[in-house]
């Protein structure tokens, strides 16, 4: 079987996620999720919640425009950040929908990036909340390993341009 892909996620994205969804529990709530790639995996620096009125107890759709605006809004404190996927939460303990991983499909195939972007499901269980990700790998949604991380460091003195690809990833490859 095909190992897991991993999803790097700082600590402070996670919570970002955990409490909205619990502060907008029983609705569902959501957002995008920005960070960085280290040698092509994605490590999520930052969740950004974004507030809609399309939203209830299942259901939650980002404006159109919001992606956009909420990353650039991001950029502008670090320029090495880009997009990385989108996230909602589920006030039950159940993974992504049908819905859901049709537009995980959607916005792998008919805009492509590098890498494909993550989906998480944030979905509450007895005791808190569990984050449930998945990204499209050749062709399949796989379900992703979640690995917490510190923050993203301090950005070098220069050539900022390049240094997304260059930044070493935050454990070793090794590990399992
Ligand atoms: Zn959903």
């Amino acid at each position: 079987m095909m190992r897991p892909p991993r999803l790097w996620t700082t600590e402070t994205a996670e919570t970002t996620m955990t409490e909205a969804a619990a502060r907008a529990h029983p609705d569902e709530t959501g957002g995008i999720m920005v960070g960085v790639l280290t040698n092509g995996h994605p490590w999520v620096i930052v969740a950004v919640e974004i507030s809609t009125p399309e939203r209830g107890r299942t259901h939650y759709r980002i404006p159109a425009d919001a992606t956009r605006t909420a990353v650039l809004r991001v950029r502008e404190r670090d320029d090495r950040l880009g997009y990385l996927g989108d996230w909602h939460s589920h006030p039950r303990n159940v993974g992504p929908s049908s819905i859901d991983l049709a537009s995980l499909a959607r916005i792998s195939f008919t805009s492509p990036r590098v890498p494909n972007p993550t989906q998480i499901v944030v979905r509450r269980t007895g005791d808190g909340y569990d984050l449930d990700a998945r990204r499209i790998v050749t062709y399949r949604p796989r379900t992703c390993r979640i690995e917490l991380t510190g923050p993203l460091p301090p950005a070098p003195p220069t050539d900022a341009a390049s240094s997304n690809y260059r930044l070493r990833p935050p454990t070793s490859e090794g590990a399992s």
